[in-house]
């Protein structure tokens, strides 16, 4: 099923266990969430009116350490949803080595419709719903769609206050004045980047004439489009919900990045609305590097002849329906969950290689790690050695899930993802035991 992402998961699962050295009994126990609780969260809302908000948080498994994920405010968040979110996060911290195991926050709710004060309202609400449930030791929230470091550091603070005393260990991705990383809000980003131009190696091709195409351009779109293209790459495609900007010759990234990070859409950057932003390029003798772009579907995004596709919004989004008309050689997946499983198999019978999500855009919990180790010394590291611990540790998972793919001749990088990290959880579960 293409639209449950649960299913999807499982599916994933389903492609790995053959080639995993699991036992079966073992393989079947990582298919359940180990619970998710589901909390109603009445808010007062700036324009006086009560609303009901719904809200999950989902632990997936533990066997390797506290549980770890993020927390989305999004209009079509599911219970569903969260859990699958919370198994991809189980597997990504086992691929990329972390001492922690999965989980994944969510509420359903239209961010673009609340104010300031809603969101602080609706964040410390759901906070103290799952505040039993998280803590440093147990469960760490951190960053994920629609939510940012203002949000962890009002989860922080409601959590904080029933505690008595400042806990900064039990989110990440928090401002730096109170116990944040340098180098996290750009970490998704950034290991997109470094995954892209190992990748890049590994096939023995050159970064610098390359085209890419970046759906989304949030957070880790942006970033990932931004480093890329210091990487030499030619970022010639990216979107947001109003549409996608276009120029085979390459888009000026830093000039988009300011334009929707002031608030907006790429559509009006393309409509010109915004020239201001090209114009002062006029006169310094590089105007002519950049022809206004043109506006294409999202839709069409996907199809583009680029060399990489990166999807970097929602699941679900190459499907059996549009994989025959993908014409990139590679894809990069920054979202998670982007490809149905019905669309994997046509990539891999056609040898497009895929960086599976839980390798590519690990960076965030890989960072959101060190953020909570500094947090634990009491000690804070600056960005050179954040960003060289980074680039160690998803070099080092990107090599062991190639070695993998090579040596035991698997189908595909996910299913040599999946195995090392299925091999990973199931191992911790043996040592362990079941208890009682
Ligand atoms: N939400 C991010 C992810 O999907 C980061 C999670 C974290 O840092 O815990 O990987």
């Amino acid at each position: 099923m293409a639209d449950d992402p649960f299913e999807n998961m499982l599916a994933q699962m389903d492609r790995a266990e053959e080639y995993a050295d699991v036992d079966h009994g073992v393989f079947e126990r990582l298919k359940h969430p180990e619970r998710t609780l589901k909390v109603t969260l009445p808010v007062e809302l700036d324009s006086g009116e009560v609303e009901v908000f719904e809200g999950y948080r989902c632990q997936f498994d533990s066997a390797r350490g506290p549980f770890k994920g993020g927390v989305r405010f999004h209009p079509t968040v599911t219970q569903r949803e969260v859990e699958a979110l919370a198994g991809w996060m189980t597997w990504k911290t086992a691929l990329v080595d972390l001492p922690y195991g999965g989980a994944k926050g969510g509420v359903i709710c239209e961010p673009k419709e609340l104010t300031q004060n809603d969101l602080e309202s609706l964040t410390r609400r759901y906070t103290e719903g799952i505040r039993r449930m998280i803590g440093p030791e147990t469960d760490v929230p951190a960053p994920d769609m629609n939510t940012n470091p203002q949000t962890m550091a009002w989860m922080m603070d409601t959590y904080s206050m029933y505690e008595g005393h400042s806990v900064p260990q039990v989110v990440t991705g928090k401002p730096l004045e109170i116990g944040g990383t340098p180098g996290r809000v750009e970490a998704t980003g950034r290991g997109v980047s470094i995954v892209t131009e190992r990748l890049f190696e590994y096939l023995d091709r050159d970064l610098s004439e390359a085209t890419v195409a970046i759906q989304g351009f949030g957070n880790v779109g942006s970033n990932a489009a931004r480093l890329l293209d210091e990487a030499g790459a030619r970022i010639v495609a990216t979107s947001d919900v109003s549409g996608a900007a276009y120029d085979p010759d390459g888009l000026d990234v830093s000039a988009l990045a300011a334009h929707v990070s002031a608030g907006g859409l790429i559509e009006e950057y393309v409509a010109g609305e915004t020239r201001a932003d090209r114009g002062d390029r006029e006169g310094d003798g590089s105007a002519d590097r950049w022809d206004d772009p043109d506006e294409i579907g999202n839709d069409e995004l996907l199809t583009l002849d680029v060399d990489v596709l990166i999807p970097a919004a929602v699941e679900g989004v190459i499907t059996a329906d549009n994989v025959d008309d993908l014409r990139a050689s590679a894809v990069v997946e920054a979202a998670n969950g982007p490809t149905t499983v019905a669309a994997d198999e046509v990539l891999t019978e056609r040898d497009v290689q895929v960086v599976p999500d839980i390798l590519a855009n690990a960076g965030g919990v890989i960072v959101s790690y060190l953020e909570w180790v500094q947090n634990a010394q009491e000690f804070s590291w600056p960005l050179e050695t954040v960003n060289a611990e980074l680039e160690r540790r998803i070099g080092t998972a990107f090599d062991q899930t190639i070695d993998q793919y090579d040596e035991k001749g698997l189908p595909d990088l996910r299913t040599a993802a999946y195995t090392l990290a299925l091999e990973r959880t199931a191992s911790a579960h043996e040592y362990r035991g079941l208890f009682p």
